[in-house]
């Protein structure tokens, strides 16, 4: 019954997703895993793990093993794999050993990194095993017509990294990496928060800041939140007001980073393909794609039209999912 099965694996730097041709996303979970370093047993993962950050004793350390888009630690990433795809498999009842799994990581990864993640999951019996590029997911999760002789243009905006990419005839043209990305923004909130009002405060909070009342462009209506973190000089806590004006300034370098990603990519762009872009624009994927406004801030930047994907925080797991079709076509034609 699972023997045409295909499973998609988007291993992001934020989150994992699991994407399943026949039941679609069946898991959905922070990139958390988090240890006990006394015993070195894993005490949670996933969404409960990411709930203990900033919160956890001295021995128990939740961590974020893809955190700046490399493998920083193959031995916790293969665990949080394992006991992830543990997870999914009893909840949906996916067997994972017949299907075909492809799996997209984060670009940038080395050849030994690929191979870690091949290993961890292949330790988890599965057979069939292929690697694709985000990008190429990405378009393919957006609905793009990527085998197609024309220029495709995506944009994924991740945790810990951004990803530009130029697809055309099933492969990337053109395309570009950087490791900005969301968790730069809340990094930068919390700079900001303790220079300019003397309060602490943690990745969860800022990142809370950022999805409220965080806007990629300046020109919009001032929006306030009341934010509570640790006094510095009191060591107390306390309620300070924020304004969305200057967690704009705050998060300002970050969208500067991504733009000029993509303005590169775009400036290397084959000239026959770019007339296409002109013309059919870009397309947002990743959570950071919905930050408040960032699609109009783009577009003025970048004289280029650009929309967001249909499910931009599901389209790299839903493509990979459904690209194995083209890997093979693509296989074959190189051999
Ligand atoms: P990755 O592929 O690296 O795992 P995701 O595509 O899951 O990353 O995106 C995670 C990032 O998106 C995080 O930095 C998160 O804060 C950000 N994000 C999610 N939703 C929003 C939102 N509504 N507004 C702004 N940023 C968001
Ligand atoms: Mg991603």
């Amino acid at each position: 019954m699972f023997s045409n099965a295909e499973i998609g694996i988007d291993l992001g730097t934020a989150n994992i997703l699991v994407y399943s041709k026949t039941k679609g996303i069946v898991l959905n979970e922070p990139s958390v895993v988090a240890n006990n370093i006394d015993t070195k047993n894993i005490v949670a993962v996933g969404a409960e793990a990411k709930e203990m950050i900033g919160k956890t004793p001295k021995n128990i350390v939740p961590v974020r093993p893809l955190q700046d888009g490399v493998i920083a630690d193959f031995d916790v990433t293969a665990q949080m794999l394992k006991a992830l795809l543990k997870k999914v498999s009893k909840k949906a009842g996916l067997s994972m050993r017949k299907p075909t799994v492809v799996v997209c990581t984060p670009s940038g990864s080395t050849s030994v990194e690929r191979r870690a993640i091949h290993n961890a999951i292949a330790s988890y019996g599965v057979k069939n095993i292929h690697i694709i590029e985000e990008p190429v997911a990405a378009a393919v999760g957006a609905d793009l017509p990527v085998e197609e002789p024309v220029a495709n243009v995506v944009v994924d905006i991740g945790g810990g990294t951004s990803e530009v990419g130029i697809i055309s005839l099933g492969g990337v043209v053109s395309g570009n990496s950087v490791r900005t990305g969301g968790d730069h923004m809340d990094e930068a909130i919390i700079q900001h928060i303790r220079k300019r009002h003397n309060v602490l405060i943690g990745e969860r909070t800022a990142e809370n800041i950022k999805m409220e009342i965080g806007y990629a462009h300046p020109d919009h209506e001032e929006l306030k939140m009341d934010i509570r973190g640790r006094d510095m000089v009191t060591g107390l806590p306390e309620t300070v007001t924020v304004s969305s004006y200057e967690i704009h300034e705050a998060i300002k370098e970050s969208l500067y980073n991504i733009l000029e990603a993509v303005r590169v990519t775009l400036e290397s762009c084959p000239a026959e393909l770019s007339g296409d872009i002109v013309e059919n624009g870009i397309v947002l994927t990743g959570g950071g794609a919905l930050l408040n406004g960032l699609t109009e801030w783009l577009e003025k930047e970048t004289l280029v039209p650009i929309r967001l994907a249909p499910e931009p925080r599901e389209a790299v797991a839903i493509g990979t999912g459904r690209s194995l079709k083209m890997i093979e076509k693509l296989q074959k034609a190189k051999k």
